[in-house]
């Protein structure tokens, strides 16, 4: 299974064509950019991103340009694995819009008491590093995409 990972600078994501490892800035999410190897061009992330470390959460959600959708989940929660699946897809569907990023709770701890995680999967919609939404149970992708909608027009009024 591939995931995007984060740095001190924004998001590592391997090209689809040659595998080249490509960095994307935090502040340019929102624009695509060329593979620097076969130039290929990279929609955005099309995949959920591991987040590592409570200093890269705050750096991802903080700066990025688009709305950041964040699973919270447990290695042991069955509702966590079939969701799984929904959150590839989501991410794939809406690369270059959308952040899809997951937290695993049992590795960070900080941030999952930091969000009241009190039962999981728990999605949480950030937009410039604000809660905009959050939503608990697993759902399919199209379900989760309305609750990003949802959210982010509540959001602007
Ligand atoms: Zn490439």
């Amino acid at each position: 299974m591939s995931s995007a990972q984060l740095d001190d600078k924004g998001v590592v994501v391997s090209c689809q064509h040659c595998g080249q490892r490509n960095r994307i800035q935090y502040e340019r999410l929102n624009q695509p950019l060329r593979c620097g190897k076969c130039k290929s061009s990279i929609p955005g992330v099309a995949m959920p991103i591991d987040v590592d470390s409570e200093q890269h959460f705050n750096t991802l959600a903080g700066l990025s340009p688009l709305p950041v959708l964040v699973d919270f989940w447990a290695p042991w929660c069955g509702p966590c694995k079939m969701v799984a699946p929904e959150f590839e897809r989501l991410a794939a569907t809406t690369a270059g819009k959308l952040i899809v990023a997951k937290v695993n709770t049992e590795e960070q701890p900080n941030l999952a008491h930091r969000y009241a995680i009190h039962a999981i999967p728990t999605m949480i919609l950030f937009t410039h590093g604000e809660e905009a939404g959050r939503v608990s149970g697993a759902r399919p992708a199209s379900a989760i995409q309305q609750f990003v909608d949802e959210s982010l027009r509540q959001a602007k009024v």
